[in-house]
Order: structure tokens, then C-alpha cells, then sequence
């Protein structure tokens, strides 16, 4: 037999789409060539696979080697299809049995001493082999990522040879395993004095999905605050904390295992580009949105981030993913995040405290928050101050604060109200939605109507005190919307005021 055909799997942004390794080997000059799009690294697989080869003891045939990754359309890179290439030349040249190739997925890349290194998205990789049926085989390094997918037999392998050992029935692979079940880690809430105002609020946000700007001086526990927002809310379930590790072990920066079934907290700083922020690249790869997928993005210093890269947040936060285009290829990703924004109250930080040693003019104070579009400023829903706190309240002998578990069980509960009745938090309900699940009573859309005039708020912002309000209500187990939960909904929003039209 002088062909070979071997499975793997290539990756498209989060995608793991299939790839058949087809080596012919035929008469003729010794020679190797791999057709079918491959990029410089791929060339270089064949150095690496040839040394390998030769490293395990096997023979490099002398022949003419035809390496064809199919489909030939799909963007193909790294190294992830050496050990694949490998088997594929040692088949067709009769040295391990084709049939055993049969029914196994390959996925790693090979050192020149023919040890298997370990390569990114095998997340996606083994979540996809899981549909085909095929057994997958990774290097050491990976066997605790692809154990996560749960649904594909895996089993790792150190060297060339332990692979062509365990294929031709002398050896057993050990099967992948997943790392052991660690304590959460995750920061508490009772960690955080005072700000009994930012609590409630962190606590709506969570329970409705909704984002949040924190406005405090320096010093004042925004941070902190924003930090503790994963720890109240629902923990995520099998498929989105899979989704997200997906996310995470494509963006080429790793995957932190320790953090499995968490969610993510990304905190980018806000000299980061747009590209490292909503994603890209030639070979196109998630950016802080999509890190922050069924989490939270914690954005500090908002009115120092530049325009730019504010308004590209403006899509997902409306849509919950994000569409990148770059020359031939286009790649949606995922990006239903949470978003937690800070910043000061004024260009000096102070305003508003009582030491009273802020100086900035209005216009200053003016001009600093319009840096901010008001259709950004819209599309979060709670405003709260944070203020700085008097040393008294911070003394070690203060009465205890409620603790992250306690605060999660409300918002839990809160939660599947929402989900009975319209299956989506709060947050993402639709205007039909809305008009149909935030219903008010005569007085209360009157005192609505009167609040916008007043603080000259749009109709999106209008639509959201309304969601804000049903969140409030599914907190305090009302069916019904009632003026206290919509003072308090307005409450979030006075902040806001006229800054749609002061960037208009
Ligand atoms: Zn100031």
C-alpha cells in the first residue's frame, strides 16, 4: 500500500473543523511536498517529521512523498498536524499497519527527537472528535484539556514510537485525565466594607444580567467590587463553562485549567488596542470579549480608553458576539459578556469628596464624561457612585458583611423566575419582550415618563430602567413591578443625565 489517509483537526477561530492527511508515496527523485494551502509552518513539518522519523529508529523512504491536507480550502497552521503527517509516511510506506489509523483523531506536533508537543484548541478539537466517533490521541500536556470535553475517548502518548507501538498492539496509551476538582478560589464579597449602595447594585447586576458603571475616586473598591461579580453569579453550567474554556484555548494564550468552571474575569488595561480588545489578527483569534464569554470584562479608567476601541464594544454588547474580518477570512466569535465599567468621577478623582480637594470646573467634569458616547453610556444599565469610605468603616471590628454564597442565592432564585418566564435574563429581553413582562401601573408610567423628561434619557434608556425594574421585582419575589422597584430602577440612571445629548 503506498497511500495513507490519517484524521485530524485544524482550527478556525473556535472551530475544529476536520482535516484527512492523505500521503502518497510513489516512484521517482526522493522528494516531499504537502499541498493544500499549508503555511510556512506547516513546510517546516516536514523537517521536523523527517527527524522524527529517523529519531524512532523507523526508515524516511527514499521515495516521492505526496502530502495532500484536505480540504484544501481551509486555512491550516502550526504544527498540529506533524504526528499525523508522520503516521500517514510510516503507513504508506508499510512500516505500521494502515488499518490501525482507523477510527483515531491526531493532534500534536513533533520535537526533532520525536517526542509529541502539545498544540492550541484541543478543547474544540476533542469536542469535535466527540461527534465523529473516533478516538483522539494528544500529547501529555493536552490529555487534561481534552479530558474536559467528556464525550471522546482520549488517551496521550510521549513519543512517536509509544504511538506506532500502541497502533501496532505492543503497547497501551494511558487514557487522558482530568485534572482533580479544586476549591473555588474565587474572591469574596465579604471581603468588601461598606458600600452597602455598590453591593445592592453589584447584586441587580447580577441577578439580570446587566452592566454596571462604578464612578468613585481613586482607592475607593471599584476593583475590588467589580472582582466579586463572578462569585455571585449563577455558577455556569457544563456548557458554558466548555464554551468558554474553548474560547480560551484558542486565543493562543493558554488555558488556565485552575480556573475551569469559573467564570472568566478578564481586566484588560486600557492602553490595550482594539484588536487585542474585541479580537483579530491574519490568523484571527478571540480578543478580551471573547475571553470574557458567559463572564465578566472588567473595563477600568473607562474615559482613558481610546474612542476607537469603546465604540467596537457597541455590537456585542447588544448582540453577544462579534464578527472579525480580515482579507479572505471571516470568523464570528462568541462574546456574551458582562460588562463592568470604572471610572472617576472627575479628571482629578476627587470630585464630590467631602476633604473637598477636588478643583475641577464643571466644564472640565463635563468634558471628561463625554468622552464616554452617550450610546455607550446607554447600553449600561446601572450607575452607581462608589464614594470613599471614612477610616471607621474599615476598621477591623466591624460588623460582618453578607458573604458571596448568601448574595448567589438570591440571585439564583431571581434567575429562574427569569427563566420561567421568558427563558433569557432580564438584560437580554426583547422590546416585545419587555412591553410584555414590564408592565406598569398608570401612576408608576406616569412617574417613569416625568424621570426621563427630567434627566432627558432616550428610549433605550427608557427600556432599560424597565428591565432594571423587573430584575428588582424578581429580587424581592414580586410579580408584579411596583413603584418601589422603579424608583429604584430610575435611581441607576440619574447619573446619566443629559450625557446623550452633551455627545450627540
Ligand atoms: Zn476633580
Amino acid at each position: 500500500m503506498s497511500l495513507a489517509i490519517v484524521h485530524s483537526r485544524a482550527r478556525v477561530g473556535v472551530h475544529a473543523p476536520e482535516i484527512r492527511v492523505e500521503v502518497h508515496l510513489a516512484g521517482g527523485l526522493p522528494a516531499m511536498s504537502i499541498v493544500g494551502l499549508p503555511e510556512a509552518a506547516v513546510r517546516e513539518a516536514k523537517d521536523r517529521v523527517r527527524a522524527a522519523i529517523q529519531c524512532a529508529q523507523f526508515e524516511f523512504p527514499a521515495r516521492r512523498i505526496t502530502i495532500n491536507l484536505a480540504p484544501a480550502d481551509l486555512p491550516k497552521s502550526g504544527g498540529r498536524f506533524d504526528l499525523a503527517i508522520a503516521l500517514g509516511i510510516l503507513a504508506a510506506s508499510g512500516q505500521i499497519p494502515v488499518a490501525a489509523l482507523d477510527g483515531w483523531e491526531f493532534l500534536g506536533e513533533l520535537a526533532l527527537t520525536g517526542e509529541l508537543r502539545e498544540v492550541d484548541g484541543v478543547l474544540a478539537a476533542a469536542l469535535a472528535a466527540g461527534q465523529s466517533g473516533r478516538k483522539l490521541l494528544v500529547a501529555p500536556h493536552n490529555g487534561a484539556e481534552a479530558a474536559l470535553a467528556g464525550t471522546v475517548e482520549t488517551h496521550t502518548a510521549r513519543t512517536l514510537l509509544e504511538v506506532c507501538a500502541a497502533l501496532e498492539g505492543r503497547k497501551s496509551l494511558p487514557a487522558a485525565q482530568p485534572l482533580p476538582q479544586r476549591p473555588s478560589t474565587e474572591p469574596d464579597l465579604a471581603d468588601v466594607r461598606g458600600q452597602t449602595q455598590a453591593r445592592r447594585a453589584l447584586e441587580i447586576a447580577a441577578a439580570g444580567a446587566h452592566h454596571l458603571l462604578l464612578i468613585g475616586p481613586p482607592g475607593s473598591g471599584k476593583t475590588l467590587l467589580a472582582s466579586r461579580l463572578g462569585g455571585i453569579l449563577p455558577p455556569p453550567t457544563q456548557a458554558e463553562a466548555l464554551e468558554a474554556a474553548s474560547i480560551a484555548s484558542t486565543s493562543g494564550r493558554g488555558l488556565d485549567l485552575t480556573r475551569w468552571r469559573q467564570r472568566p474575569f478578564r481586566a484588560p488595561h486600557h492602553t490595550s488596542s482594539a484588536v487585542a480588545l474585541v479580537g483579530g489578527g491574519a490568523d484571527p483569534r478571540p480578543g478580551e470579549i471573547s475571553l470574557a464569554h458567559n463572564g465578566v470584562l472588567f473595563l477600568d479608567e473607562l474615559p482613558e480608553w481610546s474612542r476607537h476601541a469603546l465604540e467596537v464594544l457597541r455590537e456585542p454588547l447588544e448582540s453577544g458576539h462579534v464578527h472579525i474580518s480580515r482579507a479572505a477570512r471571516h470568523c464570528e466569535f462568541p462574546a456574551n459578556f458582562q460588562l463592568v465599567a470604572a471610572m472617576n468621577p472627575c479628571p482629578c478623582g476627587w470630585a464630590g469628596d467631602p476633604s473637598g480637594r477636588c478643583l475641577c470646573t464643571p466644564e472640565m467634569i463635563q468634558r471628561y464624561r463625554a468622552r464616554i458616547s452617550g450610546p455607550l453610556m446607554e447600553r449600561i444599565d446601572l450607575h452607581i457612585e462608589v464614594p470613599r469610605l471614612p477610616p471607621s468603616a474599615l476598621r477591623t471590628d466591624a460588623p460582618p458583611v453578607e458573604a458571596s454564597a448568601d448574595v448567589r442565592a438570591r440571585v439564583v432564585a431571581a434567575r429562574a423566575r427569569q427563566q420561567t418566564r421568558s427563558e433569557t435574563p432580564n438584560a437580554r429581553l426583547s422590546q416585545t419582550q419587555t412591553n410584555a413582562f414590564c408592565r406598569l401601573e398608570t401612576r408608576d408610567s406616569l412617574l417613569l415618563e416625568r424621570a426621563v423628561d427630567a434627566l432627558q434619557l432616550s428610549a433605550r434608556s427608557l427600556h432599560r430602567i424597565l428591565r432594571v425594574a423587573r430584575t428588582i421585582a424578581d429580587l424581592a419575589g414580586s410579580a408584579q413591578i411596583e413603584t418601589p422597584h422603579l424608583s429604584e430602577a430610575i435611581g441607576y440612571r440619574t447619573l446619566e443625565r443629559g450625557s446623550t445629548r452633551a455627545a450627540a
